[in-house]
């Protein structure tokens, strides 16, 4: 049906429209078969425990290897993958491949996005009870969702979250800042982390607002017995300031990548040291 459409591509009213779900469709189409290709890895970004200066945790990165195309980073394809339905599959993987990494690495905790629609299909719900079977701690696993999923109140939401947290898995709030923050969902759950958005830490050094916004969060973070973690930090100064301001862990390229399974590996067995 796309394909016969197609010829009207180019009608005076809804050219984008067409072109663009064209293009969803054959971004769906390459996403089925990547997924059968295995063609899906998750990558891992060391995150730095400011106190010691240790990697002690880290976050699983999404990638596709696209054997034409090279890495292809989640930004351009996780939108489609949730529409057709793909996304609790791939999910599911990157938490596999989490697993796989944390046997290596039990000391450690990775945090593993959840989209809201793959949150809401309860695709993860399994979570905490597969690492159980694995024997591995629930403290080695955290979950990065965003401020709009806590303003869905249905009980699978409010469930699934709260199975987590009696589980002892960890819930971090990713992009903090940027979303609906109606803050009253930090009183209704167990929160534990607040990831403070990059497009806030770019600014850091040479922003006054940006400054006051990470210095604002991490002071009522820790008010409220949370965690901060500091994404895309990129300089030394803006690594300066958040020590200043009482940040918990870091996390950027100035410190380190997304890595490839071996690579993270590498990494920590080499201390944590670029
Ligand atoms: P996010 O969860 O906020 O992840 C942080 C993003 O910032 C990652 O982009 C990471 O590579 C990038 N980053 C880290 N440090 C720096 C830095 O210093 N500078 C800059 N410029 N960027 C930095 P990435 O890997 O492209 O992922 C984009 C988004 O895709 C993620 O944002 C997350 O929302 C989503 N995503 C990634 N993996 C998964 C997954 O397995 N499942 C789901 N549902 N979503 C995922
Ligand atoms: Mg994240
Ligand atoms: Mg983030
Ligand atoms: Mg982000």
């Amino acid at each position: 049906a796309a394909k016969a459409s197609g010829r009207n591509c180019f009608s005076y009213f809804t050219p984008c429209l067409q072109e663009e779900a064209l293009r969803r469709q054959d971004v769906a189409n390459r996403l089925r078969r990547a997924l059968v290709a295995q063609q899906f890895e998750a990558w891992f970004q060391p995150i730095i425990e400011l106190a010691s200066g240790r990697v002690v945790k880290a976050e699983a990165l999404l990638r596709w290897q696209h054997p034409e195309l090279g890495t292809i980073a989640p930004g351009d394809f996780i939108a489609v993958a949730e529409e057709i339905g793909l996304i609790g599959d791939i999910g599911n993987l990157v938490f596999q491949q989490t697993l796989d990494v944390l046997e290596h690495w039990p000391t450690g905790q990775i945090s593993v996005n959840i989209s809201p629609r793959q949150f809401i299909s309860g695709d993860c719900r399994h979570w905490p009870q597969e690492l159980l079977e694995r024997q591995l701690p629930a403290s080695c696993l955290a979950v990065e969702i965003t401020e709009g999923l806590l303003l869905d109140e249905r009980p699978l939401v409010v469930n699934t979250l709260l199975g987590f947290h009696q589980a002892g898995v960890e819930v971090s709030i990713d992009d903090f800042g940027t979303g609906y923050s109606a803050m009253s969902y930090l009183k209704k759950f167990n929160i534990d982390y607040l990831k403070i958005d990059r497009s806030f830490i770019q600014g850091l050094a040479t922003d006054n607002t940006d400054r006051a916004i990470a210095e604002a969060i991490i002071a009522m973070a820790h008010k409220l017995g949370m965690r901060v973690i500091a994404e895309g930090v990129e300089t030394p100064a803006q690594l300066e300031l958040l020590r200043e301001a009482g940040c918990d862990y870091v996390q950027g390229y100035l410190l380190a990548r997304p890595l490839p399974r071996e690579a993270f590996l590498a990494f920590l067995r080499q201390g944590g040291c670029a």
